[in-house]
């Protein structure tokens, strides 16, 4: 039996570490009014995913090039498994609301704070009155036109007051409050002032149902990096609704800072990229003069790899 502690065989490793994720471990990067995201911890880096890649065909790291054009080779092609080997853990502060929206994500591991075992705490998301638009009339999903200026204000007023009026009996009816009196008996004269006492009144897990969902909310969020891009690609896009959205682009940042390359070919392959129907590519190819596609225009990001690939693509031959 070969022995696996052979040395020669096996090179040592250390963590693969990203001076940024460390930088910015704990730190929380503020979002919306009251919300945040903090980075808890990370596995990988974009050497990681090569390595990954690599183990297929037995070879190890390459230089830094090389290890670029594999992964935009791995995006572009849709191999997904060397970036699901990289994860990251994210604690996130967040309105119940954009929660309900973000927990569609399945492909991620969830801790949510407990409103049955906890008290919540009086932190409500209010908007500003300029994001504060009417219904929109192309997009059934979304909000676009303009409202009146003295509109806005009154309902941002109109939200604080049913938010505070809420927490206020949120907390009667954890405390009992005015039902009973501190020995636990009925309270008759409900206009006195009486001292709260949590025990006398109805378990957190029923009270917490008249709260609006405006009220933050908090969790722990692990998910890989194939997944996370996934997220990205729908909630950072312009349909998202504006709330998760302002979550997504600082996750958006905080990816680029983690993994550049990967970043980018994200950017250029699914981001910003759009794809073609098969009646819309036959109607496209009828415009495309094949012989100049042929002789001409490379585009500066793209490799030859990737050159010879949109050739194909264009039912050209490769003019080598
Ligand atoms: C703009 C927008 C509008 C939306 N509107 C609505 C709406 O009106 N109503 C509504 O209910 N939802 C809505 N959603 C939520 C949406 O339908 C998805 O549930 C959500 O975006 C999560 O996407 P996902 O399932 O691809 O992600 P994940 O759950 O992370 O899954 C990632 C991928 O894994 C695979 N996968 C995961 N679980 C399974 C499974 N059990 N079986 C098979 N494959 C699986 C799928 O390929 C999936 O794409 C909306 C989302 C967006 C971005």
């Amino acid at each position: 039996m070969n022995d696996i502690t052979t040395p020669q065989k096996w090179d040592r490793l250390k963590r693969p570490s990203v001076d940024y994720m460390d930088d910015k471990l704990g730190i929380p990067f503020p979002v919306l009014d009251k919300g945040f995201i903090r980075i808890i911890d990370y596995m990988g880096d974009e050497a990681a995913i090569c390595q990954a890649a690599r183990v297929s065909y037995g070879k190890g790291t390459k230089s830094v090039s090389e290890d670029r054009g594999l992964l935009r080779y791995l995006l572009r092609h849709w191999h997904t498994t060397p970036f699901e080997m990289c994860e990251i853990k994210l604690h996130v502060k967040l309105p119940v609301f954009v929660a309900r929206q973000w927990i569609r994500h399945r492909t991620a591991n969830v801790n949510e704070h407990s409103a049955r075992y906890s008290i919540l705490a009086n932190e409500f998301f209010f908007p500003d009155a300029a994001d504060i638009e009417a219904q929109s009339k192309t997009n059934h999903q979304g909000r676009g036109g303009e409202l009146p200026e003295e509109m806005r204000f009154g309902m941002t007023d109109t939200i604080e007051q049913v938010s505070e009026m809420a927490f206020d009996t949120y907390e009667e009816m954890l405390t009992g409050w005015p039902w009973v009196d501190d020995t636990g008996e009925l309270w008759e004269d409900s206009g006195d002032a009486h001292p709260h006492d949590k025990k006398l009144g109805m378990a957190r897990e029923l009270a917490r149902m008249v709260l609006p969902t405006n009220i933050y909310t908090e969790w722990y969020w692990k998910v890989d990096a194939h997944n996370l891009l996934h997220f990205l690609r729908l909630r950072a896009d312009p349909h998202a609704q504006r709330e998760i959205r302002v979550y997504a682009e600082v996750i958006c940042q905080i990816f680029e800072n983690w993994m550049p390359n990967v970043w980018e070919a994200f950017v250029d392959y699914q981001l910003e990229a759009v794809s073609f129907s098969r009646a819309e590519i036959e109607n496209l190819l009828l415009l495309v003069d094949k012989d100049r596609a042929a002789q001409q225009f490379v585009h500066p990001s793209m490799s030859r790899g990737e050159h010879k690939e949109y050739l194909k693509k264009l039912g050209v031959q490769d003019a080598e």
